[in-house]
């Protein structure tokens, strides 16, 4: 019985947070004319401390408190959101998402990919994300099933994306979030362990990605919105994006306030 809940578990988690196929990278290989290196790092947005560069008292890198493994929400009775947008940055939504949340002053964190990020307008949207106060989290570079992969390349899809995001941006990313939702525990240590990265999930799905609509999107989010829930869309739709304004006026009117994810693990009452 165990065995088939964690089943069927498995299978809804997967059939969220798909790239579609239809997605087409632009590669513009960050070492092929753009020497990352030469990027002054950004000093304004989140301080978030290089993982490597901190011994904080609960041992596990880049975190001053005890953390969860996993989180899909947490424990809180303050009326507060994390709203997190995954696979991009992508050239012509993201940036319009970023005037929605600057106008609404809505800090939102993003789960971007490292293809995504090797696009010719991938450094500056990253960098823009990070100027306007926005947290962004490490969703690797090809979009892989991490599941199933091996250690070495879960080692590789994470370092590389970390790597990639701190050097145009200055800023390390805190967590992570496995494509498809799809991790096994054994990984969640390592990446603990060697990364200092909790696994994000989510509380609110409204399966954006297969397009259900604007008014649908908005309706599932705010009707699936609860104290320290953790919201997932995909900021590469336009229907999303489109769906941005009225699912937070909504919510704000509702009187909850949006935060990042680090923010909001720091707040979990657990
Ligand atoms: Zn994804």
């Amino acid at each position: 019985m165990r065995y088939v809940c964690l089943s069927f578990l498995t299978c809804i988690v997967l059939s969220s947070c798909q790239v579609p196929s239809s997605i087409s990278y632009d590669p513009v290989s960050l070492t092929d004319g753009t020497d990352t290196k030469s990027w002054e790092p950004l000093v304004v947005g989140l301080e978030a401390p290089t993982w490597d560069q901190i011994k904080p008292p609960s041992g596990i890198p880049g975190w001053d408190k005890e953390i969860d493994a996993t989180y899909f929400s947490i424990k809180t009775s303050e009326k507060v959101l994390a709203i997190t947008f995954d696979d991009g940055p992508h050239g012509v939504n993201t940036p319009r998402l970023l005037d929605m949340l600057k106008k609404r002053n809505i800090k939102a964190t993003f789960y971007v990919v490292g293809n995504m990020i090797k696009n010719s307008y991938g450094p500056d949207v990253l960098r823009r994300i990070v100027a306007e106060g926005h947290e962004i989290g490490n969703h690797t570079v090809t979009h892989a099933t991490l599941s199933r992969q091996s250690d070495s390349v879960l080692r590789k899809e994470l370092q590389d994306a970390h790597d990639m995001i701190l050097d145009i941006t200055g800023v390390a990313p805190r967590t992570m979030r496995p494509p498809g939702g799809a991790i096994k525990n054994d990984q969640k240590k390592l990446m603990m362990s060697e990364f200092g990265y909790p696994t994000v999930l989510w509380t609110v799905d409204p399966e954006d990605w297969k397009r259900p609509g604007a008014s649908v999107v908005t309706s599932r989010l705010v009707n699936g919105a609860r104290p320290g829930a953790i919201l997932l869309v995909h900021d590469l739709h336009e229907p999303t994006v489109d769906a941005m304004p009225s699912t937070l006026d909504q919510l704000l009117a509702q009187g909850y306030r949006f935060v990042t994810v680090t923010e909001l693990i720091m707040m979990d009452e657990s």
